[in-house]
């Protein structure tokens, strides 16, 4: 093995601080592997925690990018048999690396596990063997990762998507429990929010509506081509609401489900409140800066209403978003509108947040490792 070999890395060393450093070449063993990164998505918590205002939890210095998508370059024996997976073969690797072991894990709650090791992205250099983040040449992947096979006939950039569409997939149809026929209404047209158009319609919905802000107009759009039937604006002088629009959709009959996915604003909690039929349910996933926001409570109490918190995505959704991707059934590359190398990761964030004058960015992945 090339053990000399250095791996270019994104460092993050505190709040608005990167550095680009390297770090040996891990050695593998039996039971772990080296994955060429091709690309890592970026998304809304990217932001948060390159800008400090959700805090690094295990400290600094640590490689961000929890989206990551490469080919396998070293595999243990071991580690081959039992993830599936060969020297050569494309694998998206989950966000968390559970510790197989507990109750929890134990009875399919790995989501819940209070013994997880390592967070990609989120995990201090200073743990061995520091490769623990997406932006960077090579990821480690630990013997407890979790891993998917994606193909290799999709464009990098496509095939990252797993992991935004996971969250689409897992928080419309198995937490929302979307059925034949029903209303979806989807507040929030970030790349989330258009995909679970995508992922709603997959399910059977029979009717999407998906609302934006007046600067989301071109995310709008692309939501219609992903499979909503209507779409709002919410502020600005062409503002509609939100609850009205429902009610004459619907004739007066209302959502079934409702996906929450607008971040730091309160109004849409309470739109979901009142757009959701009796008996419906709402999946709350927009994070509002850990500020508390008020909630009618009386509202659920009386329409019998269901809520569920939407923490992050998992085995299931991952798998059912991969099949759907390499379906080709929605426009997905229609989605992907910016490409960044590694050094210029700093750019890949100020595109995302919407900072760069004239770049109008739904989703961006920063491609580490792609010249191989
Ligand atoms: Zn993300
Ligand atoms: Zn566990």
């Amino acid at each position: 093995m090339t053990t000399t070999q250095k791996v270019r890395a994104a460092v993050q060393l505190g709040p608005g601080k990167l550095e680009f450093r390297s770090f040996d070449r891990p050695r593998t063993g039996a039971d772990d592997a080296l994955v060429r990164i091709e690309a890592n998505g970026l998304c809304g918590s990217d932001l948060e925690t390159f800008h400090g205002r959700v805090p690094m939890r295990g400290g600094y210095p640590v490689i961000p990018g929890h989206e990551p998508l490469g080919v396998v370059e070293e595999i243990g024996e071991k580690a081959a048999a039992r993830w599936g997976v060969q020297v050569g073969d494309r694998i998206a690797v989950e966000v968390l690396v559970p510790c197989r072991a507990c109750a929890r894990c134990l009875s399919g709650g790995y989501m819940s596990c209070r013994n997880r090791t390592v967070t990609h992205g989120y995990t201090p250099v200073s743990r061995e063997p520091s490769l623990f983040g997406g932006l960077a040449e090579y990821l480690y992947v630990h013997p407890d990762a979790v891993v998917h096979k994606v193909s290799s006939a999709l464009p990098a950039e496509v095939a990252v998507m797993y992991n935004p569409l996971g969250a689409a997939v897992r928080w419309t149809a198995h937490l929302g429990g979307v059925q034949l026929g029903d209303t979806v209404l989807i507040l929030g047209a970030g790349q989330r929010g258009i995909l679970a158009a995508a992922a709603a319609k997959a399910a059977g919905a029979a009717r999407v509506i998906v609302t934006g802000l007046a600067r989301d107009t071109h995310k709008l759009g692309l939501a219609r081509e992903f499979g909503a039937d209507h779409t709002l604006v919410v502020d600005g002088a062409d503002a509609q609401n939100t609850v009205d629009l429902v009610t004459e959709l619907t004739d007066g009959e209302l959502a079934d489900v409702t996906l929450e996915m607008t971040p730091m604003a309160a109004q849409p909690l309470d739109d979901a409140l009142r757009a959701t039929r009796h008996g419906g349910r709402i999946v709350v996933a927009g994070l509002k800066g850990g500020r508390p926001i008020p909630l009618d409570s009386d509202q659920v109490v009386n329409k019998a209403l269901t809520l569920v918190g939407a923490y992050g995505v998992d085995s299931r959704g991952y798998a059912e978003a991969i099949r759907l991707l390499e379906s080709g059934r929605f426009p997905f590359a229609r989605l992907h509108t910016h490409t960044f190398e590694l050094g210029e990761t700093e750019r890949a964030l100020a595109t995302l947040a919407g900072e760069i004058a004239g770049e109008e960015a739904v989703h961006v992945a920063v491609t580490p490792g792609g010249g191989g």
